[in-house]
């Protein structure tokens, strides 16, 4: 779904919609480009309002890549996968993959 993205098949809009996903800009801590959760089967993106256009993209990609890979369903429910260093590496391993 996300190379289809970045193929320009299908539009941000419709893959946020397919992973019934939202997302939400605002001001996070230096440090913290975004993160994503799962409340109530709906899938929550919050990116770094500060972040320039290409950062934002960037993180919105990376957080895509964690719902993609089923991150989310394998983690605890009050754990963000922000925290797990080895789904951190596979997403952007797996942005990476998509990019070449
Ligand atoms: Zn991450």
């Amino acid at each position: 779904m996300i190379k289809d993205m970045l193929n320009n098949c299908l539009t941000q809009k419709e893959v946020l919609v397919y992973y019934n996903a939202n997302v939400t800009y605002q001001l996070l801590p230096i440090g913290i480009n975004g993160f994503v959760f799962n409340y109530k089967g709906i899938n929550n993106i919050i990116i770094n309002n500060s972040l320039s256009y290409y950062k934002k993209r960037k993180t919105l990609l990376h957080e895509l890549a964690h719902i993609e890979l089923n991150h989310l369903c394998q983690t605890d429910k009050d754990l963000l996968a922000l925290y797990i260093d080895k789904y951190e590496d596979e997403a952007d391993k797996y942005i990476k993959f998509l990019l070449e």
